[in-house]
């Protein structure tokens, strides 16, 4: 559902795809300050207007609520980390011949860490098996019980074809755990037709549920009964409120709950996800596509012949809502333009990266940052010693 961009780009024709946007109308919904462009792609996507009523009101009225568990294969709990460490530890438990975890040697750091803690704990010589990208499918052997991946490449927005790597681990014999913290909210998102086991992702990037917002996590109908959740806790039990010494496990979904959940985290998570389902996220991966497409061709046409390089897939099938450019100097690119109110941010050691969340970016915003950042390069301002300086990354 992706219509083409116009040939000619201008500032005009990018304020004419705004008016032409279905969901141009979701932008005033947030919190916005009309002089920033936020394209922060880490931590924290913008917030909605609704929020802040709506968490006043649960705390007003629903204080106190037991949340229970939504019926289906989703729950809303805890953090990304944790549900990765339950999801892996649940298949590692029910796997005991096979004792590799197969992953890709980029993946983000908490996942290869969760994965690497887990190996030490069981000490039945388990093992993690990073490998490059191009060679997960030939290190998919008999001794891998789960192949872990993150579906949207943090650093360049490469997109992991999921359904084939998932056929592919079930072919060898394993399970998948994909985590879909850069996917949701950002591009459409199958597990079901994939054949997905289990994933996880947070709630605090593209889904906007705010500032440690809790993860979600997905176990499959088919694996409900027979995966257990290793970190057994009082919410997960059968009947929680009789207070039995012995654990057992609560059917389906809600076995995967530990303890008590982020209450008010959930709530302002809520809002978020009612107006991706009012949105629709084929439309939401359609103008994440054509914001990208729209970034890369500026960055082509202006941007290249200052040193920057598209790191991110030049095919939008295969990229996320995010650009990362390439360029020496991209710390103090990035700390500039934040002077000059675009919000982006930067991963060592040389990628800046713009996130593009699609219910709230415009075109023309597009178009902005990009004028900003030429004209950054062009004054030469990056070169100031105040932005060099590397006080917050290591
Ligand atoms: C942001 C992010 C997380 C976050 O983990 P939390 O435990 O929820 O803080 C995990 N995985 C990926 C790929 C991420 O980008």
């Amino acid at each position: 559902m992706t219509t083409a961009l116009p040939d000619v780009i201008d500032r005009a024709a990018c304020a004419g795809m705004d008016a032409a946007d279905p969901l141009a109308a979701f932008r005033d919904r947030f919190v916005i300050d009309d002089d920033v462009i936020y394209l922060d792609g880490n931590s924290l996507g913008r917030l909605p207007r609704a929020t802040p009523p709506r968490i006043a009101e649960l705390v007003a009225q629903e204080w106190g609520r037991v949340i229970g568990a939504a019926p289906g294969e989703v729950l809303v709990t805890d953090t990304t980390s944790v549900d990765l460490f339950k999801l892996l530890g649940a298949v590692l438990q029910a796997e005991p011949r096979r004792r590799v975890l197969l992953t890709e040697q980029q993946n983000f750091p908490t996942d290869l860490y969760v994965a690497d803690g887990l190996t030490r704990l069981l000490a039945s010589g388990h093992k993690v098996r990073a490998v490059p990208r191009d060679a997960l499918r030939d290190a998919l052997d008999a001794d891998v019980a789960v192949l872990t991946l993150t579906h949207v490449d943090f650093r360049t927005a490469e997109v992991h074809d999921m359904a084939a790597l998932t056929a592919a681990a079930h072919d060898a014999g394993a399970r998948v755990v994909w985590d879909l913290s850069h996917s949701c909210g950002a591009i459409p998102v199958d597990v079901s037709s994939a054949g997905v086991d289990l994933a996880t992702g947070c709630g605090y990037k593209y889904l906007n549920g705010g500032p440690g917002a809790p993860a979600y996590l997905f176990v499959s109908r088919r694996l409900q009964e027979q995966l257990g959740n290793p970190i057994q806790g009082w919410l997960g039990h059968e009947s929680p409120f009789t207070f039995v010494s012995a654990y057992r496990p609560a059917a389906g979904i809600r076995r995967w709950m530990s303890g008590s959940p982020p209450v008010i985290g959930i709530a302002a998570l809520e809002v978020a996800i009612e107006m991706f389902l009012e949105a629709d996220m084929r439309r939401v991966g359609a103008k994440a596509s054509q914001l990208t497409e729209l970034f890369i061709r500026l960055a082509d046409a202006r941007l290249t012949r200052h040193g920057f390089e598209v790191a991110s897939p030049r095919d939008a099938a295969r990229r996320g809502a995010q650009v990362s450019l390439r360029h020496p100097d991209g710390y103090a690119v990035i700390r500039a333009l934040i002077d000059h109110k675009v919000i982006g941010d930067f991963r060592t050691p040389d990628l800046c990266r713009f996130g593009f969340a699609p219910l709230y970016t415009r075109f023309v915003d597009v178009w902005d940052a990009a004028e900003r950042i030429v004209s950054v390069i062009e004054s030469g301002e990056h070169r100031r010693a105040e932005y060099a300086e590397r006080a917050f990354i290591t």
